[in-house]
């Protein structure tokens, strides 16, 4: 990627007069990576990382989520290598946002960035962002300026999420920004205080504010392996995002059903004047089935989406902890003192 290709959108807000905190002059920057199957893409990371952030110091928090091929030997043999590498092996498959959650408890730096194993996230754009971090802002995300690597159906369903769900709640999630982003350590411990275990990230990390800017790139494809991200479990995790972060979708029946109720007592009268005049009409069983149809349709959705609320509510009232990680490496040694930090 060109230089040239990073530009500064319009800032929602100017820069903040001061920092939350003084901006040290060599941060540690902690990269958070979570990997599923990522074997063949870890070493190209890392050659990457070291042909553009050389002099910057450096920690990398790779979380193996439950990898069945050799990503957990590769990371092992690599933090064995390098001590800039820390491993956090989690039990068994979590998904992407466990992962990363994993890795931002587990990181250190002064600031974190959540990147893709595959560098689809271009560790090039890193000193941009380090640069609106000095200049006050806790937030530097990404903006993807051409979605070209994308196929024409992500980008289009990807774009109506992002209208529908801010339409929706309050959380403002700004388009095309995924989760690659720096944020300084006051932000990650803010978002490490919130213990739900929906974690719909991009939410959670709008959800906590501080002064935010965005910075465009443009994103690359995959550099080797393959996404692990169906329709199936994209539409999911819309689903999430938006039950986790809106209630309206349950508060609308409400609405709705008064709407049908006024319609009702509305037919009944004009029932009523008719049988006045004309007298009593026999038929109307058309009326009446699709009324019946209707009406049931609409219980079962509304049903339904109580339902997802209410599986959710159980979930999260169950307590059980985010994740569980088998072992936490560096230096190829294992150094967890416990399981899980929740
Ligand atoms: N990932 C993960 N757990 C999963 C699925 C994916 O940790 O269950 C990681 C994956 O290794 C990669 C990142 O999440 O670092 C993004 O995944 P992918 O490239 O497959 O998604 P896409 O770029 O197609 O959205
Ligand atoms: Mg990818």
């Amino acid at each position: 990627m060109q230089q040239s290709s990073i530009q500064t959108k319009s800032l929602p807000s100017a820069a903040p007069l001061m920092a939350n905190r003084p901006r040290v002059a060599d941060p540690l920057i902690s990269l958070v990576v979570p990997c599923y199957n990522e074997a063949d893409t870890i070493a190209l990371f890392v050659a990457a990382i070291d042909a553009h952030l050389a002099g910057h110091q450096i920690e990398m928090v790779f979380v193996n989520d439950g990898s069945p091929d050799a990503t957990l030997h590769t990371l092992l043999e690599l933090s064995a290598r390098d001590p800039r590498v820390v491993v956090v092996n989690l039990s068994r498959n979590f998904g992407k946002e466990i992962a990363m959650t994993a890795g931002l408890e587990h990181a250190t730096g002064d600031v974190v960035v959540p990147m893709d194993a595959d560098l689809q996230d271009p560790p090039e754009v890193i000193p941009a962002f380090l640069e609106r971090w000095r200049d006050g802002f806790d937030v530097v995300y990404g903006l993807r300026t051409d979605r070209a690597s994308d196929t024409m159906a992500k980008r289009t369903t990807a774009g109506l999420f992002y209208r529908f769900f801010n339409r929706l709640s309050q959380t403002e999630v700004p388009a095309n920004a995924g989760d690659f982003r720096l944020m300084d350590r006051v932000v990650v411990d803010a978002i490490k205080q919130l213990p739900e275990r929906n974690r719909f990230m991009k939410g959670l990390f709008a959800w906590v504010g501080y002064p935010s800017v965005g910075v465009g790139y443009v994103r690359p494809e995959r550099a080797a392996g393959e996404s692990s991200f169906s329709y199936w479990k994209l539409w999911n995790f819309a689903l999430d995002g938006i039950v986790s972060f809106s209630t309206l979708p349950l508060r609308i029946w409400t609405y709705v059903g008064s709407l049908v109720a006024v319609m009702s007592v509305f037919y009944a009268s004009v029932i009523f004047v008719r049988t006045l005049i004309f007298g009593r009409d026999i038929p109307g069983y058309a009326s009446i089935m699709v009324a019946v149809l209707f009406l049931g349709g609409i219980q079962l959705m509304s049903l339904g989406v109580i339902g997802e609320y209410l599986s959710r509510l159980f979930v999260e009232t169950k307590r059980r902890p985010l994740y569980l990680a088998q072992g936490v490496y560096r230096n190829g040694q294992d150094v967890t003192d416990t399981i899980g930090p929740r």
